[in-house]
């Protein structure tokens, strides 16, 4: 039976099309699968699991009906919801998943990350990372009210995009090192990651072995969708209506 995996659909009130389109496949197509796999970025911001957004409740609505269809969920964090908790997961039905993982796909073992962690290239993100995974910070910022979270978060946004838009582009892809290492270490030689909103399927070699690298993509103006079975994987990407 076929997996799907997705990732950066970066949800969002101020981009309800998304969310219209993402629940649709999930009450749709997506019952078809196996599993679904979320690898990261499913909001665009996630201030913790007690955020009463009706927004975001929808989404987790979606996902629980689909669980409920006996699919099973796994969410991995992305560098934008990397407070999705056990709440959450009790929430949806799903688990989370630590990054990276391991998953066998029909059979191959397939390397699952986000993404982030590859852009070794931009340095001050890499600090920020490090920063806001550390349990401490996250405790304290989860002590704070829902609406000291939304204006912190609110302000991070704005800090990022300005980040990202001062980057040069190659620094915000993958290092080739950082990959090759990566599947070095996991001993696998196909990995699926998200985050750079570049999606596509990469051949390349390491230590003389032909390895994949698939890249899930963002859903700003569409879905984007890697579908795996016994036949194969196919990345597609789905027009909105
Ligand atoms: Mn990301």
């Amino acid at each position: 039976m076929t997996v799907l995996v997705v990732s950066d659909l970066h949800l969002d009130a101020a981009r309800p099309e998304i969310a219209r389109q993402f629940t649709a496949w999930l009450a749709g197509p997506a019952r078809a699968a196996r599993a679904l796999y979320v690898l990261g970025d499913l909001f665009e911001a996630w201030i913790g699991d007690d955020d009463p957004d009706p927004h975001k409740r929808e989404v987790v609505g979606a996902l629980r009906a689909l669980a409920d269809r006996g699919v099973a969920l796994y969410f991995m964090h992305g560098n934008r919801d990397f407070l999705l908790g056990e709440r959450f997961c009790r929430d949806t039905g799903g688990s989370l998943l630590v990054d990276p993982t391991i998953a066998e796909y029909a059979g191959r073992r397939v390397l699952l990350t986000h993404g982030d962690a590859l852009c070794t290239d931009d340095a001050p993100y890499q600090r920020l990372r490090a920063l806001v995974r550390d349990p401490v910070w996250q405790a304290q910022f989860l002590a704070l009210s829902i609406e000291q979270r939304s204006a912190l978060a609110a302000e991070a946004r704005a800090g990022s995009r300005a980040h990202t838009g001062a980057q040069a582009p190659m620094l915000m892809d993958v290092n080739p090192e950082a990959v090759a290492s990566a599947f070095r270490s996991a001993a696998v030689d196909t990995l699926v990651h998200g985050h750079t909103h570049r999606p596509g399927v990469h051949a390349l070699e390491v230590d003389g072995t032909a390895r994949t690298r698939i890249v899930t993509g963002d859903w700003y103006s569409q879905g984007s969708v890697l579908s795996w079975d016994t036949d194969g994987f196919r990345l597609a990407s789905l027009a909105r209506d």
